[in-house]
């Protein structure tokens, strides 16, 4: 079971399915022969990709950050991606239904991360879940409505813009607490605007004992998002071939493990099938190592 307990947070993973992804796009300017021992490819180069959202749930509230890749994807996305939409069965099979979700966070606008946003329903797209309130980061949306040529394919509409345009998604600057001990920061690189979500416990966690609190309960918690989309990517230099920005990935990851690593955050990985979240440390020769729990 992909759950672990966080203070007064209970934290899970829950899966929309895994699709493939060229292994050279995945790994940016980085030698086959060194991804490749991190991550094996197939005969066609493809390597498998996770779609990891994580549920919060406060004891108040159910918070989902990220929503997968959804089953709105056109017939050539198909082709590339597959389109696996996994996302509310894999929720049901925990007991949550999609009433059940108050809050939906989006750390970007890119389609494997908010497609179950919103479905079609009677040839009409409708919120997915429809009490909870959506966050997105404002500069990504800007950006989405005009994006470049090199990433307008990344962008589906009908993921956010029927939200913005209702009132049920509200638009955020960065730096923001969502909910008491649920906050955004901008990283920049994958995109401009890009926004981790980091998770404090909501309480001291003092029903856990002190070995329980260092090695499962982590204090603080973050969802990295595409600054590093799998454990695979934790070293400074390795980053995508979709980054927008590749120099600002690589400051951003400074910045994050400035902190990250001195005050033991817990790291969670959208795209890691098998590792949805571990400890990113610096060994005695300062490669970068990922503990998982
Ligand atoms: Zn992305």
């Amino acid at each position: 079971m992909n759950s672990l307990t966080l203070g007064n947070f209970e934290l899970s993973i829950f899966s929309d399915g895994t699709y493939l992804l060229d292994g050279g796009a995945f790994f940016g300017v980085i030698p086959k022969t060194m991804w490749s021992k991190k991550m094996a490819p197939d005969a066609r180069n493809l390597v498998t990709s996770g779609l990891n959202s994580l549920l919060i749930r406060t004891g108040k509230q159910n918070v989902l950050v990220e929503t997968g890749m959804g089953n709105k994807l056109s017939e050539r996305m198909i082709k590339f991606y597959g389109q696996p939409a996994q996302l509310l069965t894999n929720l049901a099979a925990g007991g949550i239904s999609p009433e059940d979700i108050d809050i939906v966070i989006n750390t970007h606008l890119h389609f494997d991360h908010c497609g179950w946003n919103t479905i079609r329903k009677d040839g009409k797209i409708v919120p997915t879940f429809p009490r909870a309130k959506y966050y997105a980061p404002e500069g990504e949306w800007k950006y989405a409505r005009k994006p470049s040529e090199r990433d307008a394919i990344s962008y589906i509409p009908e993921n956010y813009d029927p939200l913005v345009q209702s009132g049920q998604m509200t638009l955020l600057k960065g730096g923001e607490e969502i909910v008491p001990g649920i906050s955004v920061k901008t990283f920049p690189g994958h995109t401009a605007h890009m926004q981790a979500v980091i998770v404090r416990s909501g309480g001291d966690g003092s029903h856990i004992s002190q070995n329980q609190r260092d090695v499962g309960h982590p204090r603080i918690a973050c969802y990295i998002s595409d600054l590093m989309p799998t454990t695979a990517h934790i070293d400074i230099a390795w980053g995508m071939g979709f980054d927008l920005y590749p120099l600002q990935t690589i400051e951003s990851k400074k910045q994050y493990y400035a902190t990250a690593i001195a005050e033991k955050w817990l790291t969670v990985f959208t795209h890691d099938h098998e590792k949805p979240w571990a400890y990113v440390e610096k060994d005695d020769v300062g490669k970068m190592v990922a503990r998982g729990i």
